[in-house]
């Protein structure tokens, strides 16, 4: 395994973690309930995804 030849300074480790970041999750609206979900997933709430039923969540009416 590749082994660095010099141990990372504080400041070049601080830089490089400039740039990391947390970032919101990306959250739309359910075309089926109008409930937020995630985009590409089934919605946790009605089971729906691209306009059919997907699953039937548990506590649903
Ligand atoms: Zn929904």
């Amino acid at each position: 395994m590749a082994l660095p030849k010099r141990k990372t300074s504080k400041a070049r480790k601080r830089k490089r973690r400039t740039h990391w970041k947390l970032s919101a999750p990306n959250v739309i609206e359910c075309k089926q309930c109008h409930q937020p979900k995630l985009p590409h997933r089934a919605c946790p709430n009605c089971g729906y995804y691209k306009g059919r039923p997907v699953y039937i969540p548990k506590d649903y009416q």
